[in-house]
């Protein structure tokens, strides 16, 4: 038995901290305690996609919160139907479960997705296939269907049922399929896994597969969606709608919220009861929520995230022919951008970090750059400049 491993806080040290103790956010920029300003490219893991502390979503938060914080799913709210209403209307959606992280988002969906096959008379089909490299969450069944071997080490049996297979390799995914298939869950780009592109043929290829054997098509879009891409999701990229898709991060801002939406196919078999929590639809977080909706859909802003985004790309691949040594790759789709250096990703972010850009690591050694969605070209400029500098030194 492995004990004292490392010192212990009052709060768990379970997660790879800096040390830095932030104070306040404004913009596009954090600050700590010593008053030290901070380009904030990490956007709290691709969650703050309005920067922190804008107006309008704060005035939501704080009319809101004089009114009412929580009062349960016996009652339905005024901000829970009209945000629903307004999802359904700018989506493939034709209804939506709210809750309030990514994890619970995948978990609503994975339920959801075998629960469509029994109430449909087909309980014999409850596995999905999901691919390596991706990331759904923490949850039991977030780490029993995500392709990250580190997030499932030491917690026993997982949740039998994923089968997983390469990315982009139609032959794989068309060999997985079984009488037992229930269908496919993929994030079109995968964040935690490196900022891996899933080719918009092969999106268009499990679409036709998932019809063609009567599949459910899931795509998770809590990191790679809700603007990011230069649309509300990235699956439009490919002209294809999924049968379920998951949202979180962006989609509240920076307040704890996470959607799983649903067509009506699937929507219309699930029984009340079937699943839920607490604070679902929590009318603090539904607030908000429509009111980063309101940001989402202002006009131009995915043009703005297409182009800030292609001005990131383009400074970031002069570094890397300047610096062919240091950088192996560039890569990314709108404000989803990932520069996987020659050496070690996490040593580089901390000199970053140090230089005061925050930037945000994956597992699979590649930075993630992933700003607000309404950054500034100035503070394009100026992460490429303090990239250039790091590089440089
Ligand atoms: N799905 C994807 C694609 C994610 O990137 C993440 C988190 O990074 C999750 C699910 C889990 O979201 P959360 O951390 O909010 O539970």
């Amino acid at each position: 038995m492995r004990v004292g491993l490392m010192t212990i806080t009052p709060y768990l040290p379970i997660y790879r901290r800096s040390g830095i103790r932030m104070k306040r956010g404004a913009g596009s920029y954090l600050f700590d305690d010593t008053g030290k300003r901070y380009l904030d490219f990490a956007s709290g893991i691709a969650v703050n996609a309005f920067g922190h502390s804008h107006p309008h979503l704060v005035d939501a938060l704080k009319k809101q919160a004089e009114q009412l914080w929580h009062c349960s799913n016996q009652f339905v709210t005024e901000q829970m139907e009209t945000f629903a209403a307004r999802l359904v209307e700018a989506t493939f959606a034709d209804s939506v479960f709210f809750c309030s992280s990514g994890t619970e988002a995948v978990e609503a969906g994975i339920k959801f997705l075998r629960r469509y096959h029994y109430e449909t008379g087909q309980p014999y089909r409850h596995r999905i296939i999901t691919f390596e490299g991706g990331f759904h969450g923490r949850t039991y069944g977030g780490i029993s269907a995500g392709g990250n071997d580190s997030a499932r080490t030491g917690f026993g049996q997982l949740l039998n049922g994923f089968d997983r297979v390469p990315l982009n390799d139609i032959e794989a995914v068309k060999n997985a399929i079984t009488m037992n298939t229930a269908g496919i869950l993929i994030e079109p780009i995968q964040g935690e896994g490196g900022v891996q592109i899933a080719q918009l043929e092969f999106l268009k290829q499990l679409r036709a597969l998932c019809d063609a054997h009567g599949l459910l098509l899931m795509c998770d879009e809590v990191q790679c969606g809700y603007g990011r891409p230069g649309s509300i999701y990235a699956f439009e990229r490919a002209g294809i709608t999924p049968d379920i898709a998951t949202s979180a991060k962006g989609i509240g801002a920076g307040f704890p919220l996470g959607a799983t939406l649903v067509t009506e196919k699937v929507g219309s078999v699930l029984p009340a009861g079937s699943h839920g929590g607490t604070y679902n639809n929590n009318p603090l977080a539904m607030a908000v929520g429509n009111a980063a909706l309101d940001l989402l859909l202002e006009d131009g802003l995915f043009a703005h995230v297409e182009l800030m985004g292609a001005r990131l790309r383009a400074g970031l691949k002069t570094l890397q022919n300047k610096y062919p040594e240091k950088i192996a790759d560039v890569r990314g789709v709108g404000l989803m951008i990932g520069l996987e250096p020659a050496g070690d990703a996490r040593a580089l972010s901390a000199l970053l970090l140090a230089q005061g850009l925050t930037t945000s690591p994956t597992v699979t050694n590649v930075i993630r750059l992933v700003p607000p969605l309404n950054v500034g070209p100035a503070e394009i400029d100026a992460a490429v400049e303090m990239i250039a500098t790091v590089l440089g030194e």
